[in-house]
């Protein structure tokens, strides 16, 4: 890979401040914003500016692509990457946004068929992502989930949680971990909850994951990075070594963050 070109390139491009008007869009769509330190704000900023730069989003269905677009799925894509080393989306050229719930054509590539296409979500299609395809979202899905992050929702998590999945070729609901003990950890603690959740589902419970992470491993993945990041304290008391895991994966403790920021 042409690094080296990319490293330059990106100092240079980090010479240019941060817009204030795109500050003003952080602190007012991106929910977890506020609960960041000063530095990690900063490097936010600066990833921010990296996936604008290098990404091509593209207006779908008649919508023209603002910088609010922009800045927000930048910034909740970016939130996921801001501890693990650089060059996470590397494969990923293009987001495409509709301005709201689309069908999209019946091409249903199976989860391991060809590696190329997760299985589209929630049917009426909020978002898509593909192994070295775009990332599909539908923009009044991208603000509301942005606007009520109490519901654990969050659309562009999910899709790029998926992106993190798939690095290593495949989508599994296994991304690519630091070391055999955390792997080990991570296989023993997700496959255990995944089936509790399959489980619970299949009884008609409640339950603090979301019900779509009961259809694939790969779901199950997404749905509980929608939940470390949304809700993590939820997360934190009610499941502590998953949240543990997806800690130790992200190298953010959210909950730790959320606790400081308010003095809890
Ligand atoms: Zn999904």
């Amino acid at each position: 890979m042409f690094n080296w070109w990319r490293k330059r390139s990106r100092k240079k491009l980090l010479q240019t401040p941060f817009p204030k008007k795109w500050r003003q869009i952080l602190q007012e769509r991106v929910a977890h914003y506020p609960f960041l330190t000063a530095a990690e704000q900063s490097h936010l900023e600066e990833l921010i500016q990296i996936f604008i730069a290098e990404k091509n989003f593209e207006g779908c269905g008649g919508l023209e692509i603002t910088d609010e677009i922009r800045v927000v799925i930048a910034a909740e894509a970016s939130l996921l990457v801001l501890c693990l080393p650089p060059f996470q989306y590397t494969g990923l050229t293009s987001v495409l946004v509709y301005p709201t719930t689309v069908a999209l054509p019946q091409k249903r590539t199976g989860v391991f068929s060809q590696g190329l296409s997760i299985v589209p979500d929630r049917q009426a299609i909020l978002g898509q992502a593909m192994l070295r395809g775009p990332v599909i979202l539908v923009w009044d899905a991208v603000v509301r989930d942005a606007r009520h992050p109490e519901r654990g929702h969050n659309v562009v998590y999910h899709e790029f949680a998926h992106i993190l999945d798939m690095r290593d070729g495949s989508a599994d609901g296994t991304p690519e971990l630091r070391s055999t003990r955390l792997f080990k950890e991570w296989v023993e603690i997700c496959s255990k909850e995944y089936f509790r959740l399959q489980k619970s589902v299949a009884e008609g419970q409640k339950t603090l994951l979301d019900a779509y992470g009961a259809v694939h491993e790969a779901e199950f993945f997404a749905v509980a990075t929608e939940l470390f990041f949304d809700r993590p304290r939820q997360m934190r008391s009610q499941l502590p070594k998953l949240y543990e895991v997806l800690s130790a994966y992200y190298l953010q403790d959210t909950a730790a963050r959320k606790d400081l920021a308010t003095g809890a």
